[in-house]
Formats: structure tokens, sequence, C-alpha cells
């Protein structure tokens, strides 16, 4: 549906059961499960879908190897869980990659071999192929590019891959078939309420920076990182902190330092945590970090410790290793953490769990944070079973969820032109080169300097779409940012 005509109804007709704020994959998600139960639901989302956390991931369906160490086997049930489901409903957008963990010892190759049979076995039906122990000879015959110095052998595992930004895309046009008004560059900018309780809130379309209100018995709180400003604006909060931010950072370097069609998983940096190569999109992506960081930026930078730290961890693996001018691009993002007690402050992030958070405040307001990609679809049922349970929504008459049943939508059959630019406008949302460039594309994280040579091309196609200022220059200056140029700086 067109914009304008979106915030036309939205105008007249302000009336919603469930009204969610942010659009990143929590609030997709629940925006998804509350529509296919037939709730009416709004979402609003500040920028575009996506800008948040959810397009700077490790691009992994995952368990989570790491928690296997921390004996978290209901976590890691859940998520191969829901790994599958994924796989089922995004086809398009989600397919299985295996793993290869090369040892050093023979204590090493046993502990992996079978921890990593446990992972698989956990999967259960929807195991991905068996997890094997491949001799030093293979591995050294087939990876030559890993360095084989004192390699006892190894094991491969399968996980999955997904395309995180597209995801969110693709859950925004699949809300919007089920008849959620879902709509980005919409800052929620205060609530509203009624004898304490929330009963609305307030947004204004940054395109225009015309005000609307809304209405609802219900309002969701999806907002990641920045949970905790939505929670301020409730008459009687106690400024308390929910979340703690850990920053992760990427970088791409070309495919040719690691050729394979199979991810490397390095399983101990020396802050003891796992780190990942990964092949991705004829590149390939090095990552990730986990640091505290208490400026919540929406653009967070990659710092230069970051980028060596993920170097220096990765170069004793590889026979020929990146250096800084090899990148192609590198991004950070802020991992929303949800604090085990939030008057226990370790100073550690990793320590902190990646489940996530449902809580509602003394106003009603419904706040979710924490999880992980890969979980979004089990957080959203739970979220509007809680609202439901809460007696904020009326029971459906279909109670029991279905959206593990239900396919995300791929690109429109019915798409008037195969150009990708005019099929980012007129389908998805796409309102500047960024959105354009970054998020519909995924060519900025691929490739921050192309990204930059086609921006005013993809500008000309989008201004004659309509698009009266797609923000070229703004783009431009973000781009180079992304550049390991910019690390000097
Ligand atoms: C480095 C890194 C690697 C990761 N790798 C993986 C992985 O490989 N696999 C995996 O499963 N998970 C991974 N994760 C976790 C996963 O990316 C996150 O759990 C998930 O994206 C969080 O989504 P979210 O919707 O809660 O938050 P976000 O994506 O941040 O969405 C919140 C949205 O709220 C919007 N917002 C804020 N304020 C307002 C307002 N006032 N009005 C309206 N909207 C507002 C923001 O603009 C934002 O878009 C990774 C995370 C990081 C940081």
């Amino acid at each position: 549906m067109q914009r304008l005509l979106l915030l036309q109804q939205l105008s007249t007709n302000p009336n919603f059961d469930v009204a969610i704020i942010g659009g990143g994959a929590t609030g997709l998600g629940a925006a998804v499960e509350a529509a296919l139960k037939g709730y009416r639901v709004v979402l609003l989302e500040a920028q575009d879908f996506a800008k948040g956390t959810s397009s700077r991931s490790t691009k992994l369906l995952h368990g989570g190897v790491r928690y296997l160490a921390q004996g978290n086997i209901a976590l890691i049930y859940q998520a191969l869980h829901e790994r599958g489901v994924l796989l089922n409903n995004a086809s398009h957008l989600a397919h299985p990659l295996s793993f290869i963990v090369p040892t050093y010892s023979w204590w090493d190759t046993m502990l992996y071999t079978v921890g990593l049979k446990i992972y698989d076995a956990l999967a259960g039906a929807s195991s991905l192929g068996p997890t094997h122990h491949l001799s030093s000879k293979l591995i050294k015959s087939r990876y030559t590019h890993l360095m084989a110095y004192g390699l006892k052998g190894g094991v491969q595992y399968w996980d999955a891959q997904f395309d995180d930004s597209r995801l969110a895309i693709s859950l925004a046009r699949t809300a919007q078939s089920l008849g959620a008004r879902v709509i980005n560059y919409c800052p929620v900018q205060s609530l509203n309420h009624q004898d304490g309780l929330v009963k609305g809130l307030n947004f204004q379309d940054a395109l225009t920076q015309s005000n609307y209100t809304i209405n609802a018995a219900c309002v969701i709180n999806a907002t990641g990182v920045w949970v905790d400003d939505i929670r301020n604006m409730s008459p009687h909060s106690k400024n308390s902190s929910l979340v703690s931010a850990s920053q992760g950072v990427h970088v791409v370097v070309d495919h040719l330092f690691w050729p394979y069609d199979e991810a490397l998983l390095i399983p101990k940096t020396s802050d003891g945590r796992v780190l990942f190569v990964v092949p991705w999109m004829g590149h390939v992506i090095l990552g990730t970090t986990d640091t505290p960081q208490s400026d919540l930026l929406l653009e967070p930078k990659p710092t230069l410790e970051d980028v060596q730290f993920i170097l220096q961890q990765v170069a004793p693996y590889l026979n020929k290793a990146p250096r800084i001018q090899d990148i192609k691009s590198m991004w950070a993002g802020l991992r929303p953490l949800v604090q085990a007690n939030s008057h226990q402050k370790t100073g550690a992030t990793s320590q902190i769990s990646r489940e996530y958070f449902i809580g509602v405040d003394s106003s009603r307001l419904v706040t979710i944070t924490g999880g992980k990609w890969t979980t979004y679809r089990v957080m959203a049922e739970d979220v509007i079973d809680r609202c439901i349970q809460e007696g904020f929504l009326p029971k459906p008459p279909q109670n029991k969820s279905t959206t593990h049943l239900h396919p995300i939508k791929g690109l429109s059959s019915d798409a008037p032109t195969p150009d990708r630019v005019r099929y980012a406008v007129q389908n998805e949302m796409a309102l500047s080169v960024e959105d354009v460039l970054a998020r519909r594309s995924l060519v900025l994280f691929l490739e921050a300097g192309l990204a930059i040579q086609l921006a005013p091309q993809v500008a000309q196609i989008m201004a004659s779409e309509g698009i009266a200022d797609p923000r070229l220059d703004e783009f431009v200056a973000l781009a180079k940012k992304y550049m390991a140029e910019y690390l000097a700086g």
C-alpha cells in the first residue's frame, strides 16, 4: 500500500488492538504473529526496517555452539528447532551451511567431535546433516588455505545461514499481506496514558514532520537496545535500565582468503569466545567481537582495536591472512543483552544470557528484548501470548500460534519490473539510497566502495520513481565509514 494512503488511513482510523514499536526482527515477528491471530496491528519503525541490530548479525541460524560449553541445552534445543522452521518457511532467504572446526590436539579433536555430535542430536528431526570427524590428511588436502602446521584433525557439523535484512523486509511484507499496518521512518515520540495505563502512542512521519496518534489495547515495546528509552516514557518510570549493550564488529574480505563453501569456526579466541570465517555472497565475513558499549548509537563504529583483534585471531588459521587494506566493508552492531539482574552488573557482557526477556510494567507497557534472530518467531509467539494472558487482548478464535506453518513472503511474482531499485521502491518501502544499497540489496555490507560508485545511479532511478530526496550525500558519507580507510581517521 502507498505510504501516503497508509498514513491517511492511520489518521482516520487510529484504533488498533496491538501497536508495536520497533521494526527489527522482534517487532516484525510480533506483527506477523498478531496479524495471523486476527488482531488489528500497527507497527512503527523510527528508521528503516532492520536499520538497528537486525541487519548487523553474523547471518547464522544456529543453536549456538558456545552454549554447549555453558550447558545451556534448552536454549540450543529451541534455537535448532526454530532454525528448521525458518529453513522451511523462508527457503528463499536461508540455507544449510556446513562448518569446519580445525583441531590442534587429540583432546580437542575428541572434545569437539563428541560435543558437536550432541549438538546435532539436539536438533532431532531438524538435523541438517551428521557431524563427522575429519582426518588431518583430508583437511590438509581439501582446505589448502588452512594453516596446516600442528593440525591434528577437525570436525564438520551443520548449521544454517540467512539473509538478515532481507528477512526483515520479507516479514514486513508478510505482516502487511495479513492486514497489519507496517510503516518505516515513523519514530514514536511519546506514549498516551489514561489513569496511569498506556492507551496508545504518538508518532511523527519523519518525511513530512506530520504528527499522528494511535489508540491501542496493547502497546509492545520491541526497540532492541533502545527499549529503556520507551520504558522511560511512562509517567511512573523509575528510569531503571533493563538492557546493557555489547558491540559486535564484522569485517568482509574477498572470498580468495577462504574460497570454500564451508564456514570455518575458530573455537577459542584469546578472549575465550568463538569466531567465524563465513562465506557470504561471493565474499567472506569475519567476526565477531563482544565489547561492552554504553553509547547506543544507530551507527555504532568499529574501532581500530576491534578490527585488529579480528584479523589477529584469524591470522594463525590462514596461510594468507587478510590485512586491514583487504577489508571491503566493516560494520558494528549492538546486542541487546538483558541484565540478568539489573543490580548485578558483572561488566563482562559475554556472561549475560542471550535468552530473551518479556516484561509488563505498572502502566501495562509490554517490553520484549534480548534473544537472537534465530528465535525471533518463538519470541513473537510468547509476547502475544503474554498480552492475551494479561487480559490486554481478547482470546482469539485460533489461540494456537500458526506462524511455524506460515510461509514468509519472497519477491512478488507480480513485480512490475525486473529492475531492483524500482522494485525496492514500489514493493519494499525503500525511501532512500541507503535503504536500497544497504538493506534491500546488501551492497553496502559487501563492498562499501562499490556502493559509493552505484549510489548516484540509484538516486537517479529513485528520483524518477517520485522520491524527491533519496539522501544521496548522506549515504556517501555513511558508506565511507564502512571502508577501512575510515579507521585511519
Ligand atoms: C554482532 C552481532 C551478531 C549477531 N549474530 C547473530 C546471528 O548470527 N544469528 C542470530 O540468530 N542472532 C544474531 N545476533 C542477534 C540478533 O541480531 C538480534 O538479537 C536481533 O537482531 C535483535 O532484534 P530487535 O528487533 O530486538 O532489535 P533491532 O533490530 O535493533 O530493532 C529495534 C528497532 O527499534 C527501532 N526503534 C528504536 N526506537 C524507536 C522509536 N522511538 N520508535 C520506533 N522505532 C524505534 C530501531 O530503529 C530498530 O530498528 C547478532 C547480534 C549482533 C549485534
